[in-house]
């Protein structure tokens, strides 16, 4: 039953992304998704995580490369590695960050706000530590 086997990617999909806070690509979900439903395919991949997007349960984060996901949509500030591209979770209290913006900027609706920063992942900003 097609709605059936639906049902079993989308959920090994989300479990994936779940089981990690690496903010991984499509391709490297993709692999992981593969040893439970082997049958799975790139592009029914794809399709699940811009659906997950939509529905808001999968956050969609463009880095200038592949994008990469994030199960985890509290918000929070990520940090982009400039060195090796990884995407960091960043703790950082973000007090009345919207509120402020739409109250300064009347004319527009303000929905959400993202934050990004740039900077060493904590694997490159040990290696620039020691060399
Ligand atoms: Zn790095
Ligand atoms: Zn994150």
């Amino acid at each position: 039953m097609p709605m059936r086997r639906m049902t079993r990617q989308r959920k090994a999909v989300l479990e994936v992304l779940q089981s990690t806070r690496s903010h991984p690509d499509a391709a490297w979900i993709y692999q992981e998704v593969k040893k439970k439903v082997p049958s799975i395919s790139l592009g029914t991949v794809y399709r699940t995580l811009d659906a997950l997007v939509k529905e808001g349960r999968v956050l969609a984060l463009h880095t200038g490369g592949a994008t990469r996901y994030d199960a985890f949509t509290d918000p929070h500030p990520h940090l982009f590695c400039t060195s090796c591209g990884a995407v960091v979770d960043l703790t950082l209290e973000l007090p009345h960050l919207l509120e402020k913006a739409q109250a300064q900027n009347p004319g527009v609706e303000i929905t959400g706000v993202r934050l990004t920063f740039e900077g060493l992942c904590p694997r490159c900003a040990a290696q620039s530590l020691a060399s």
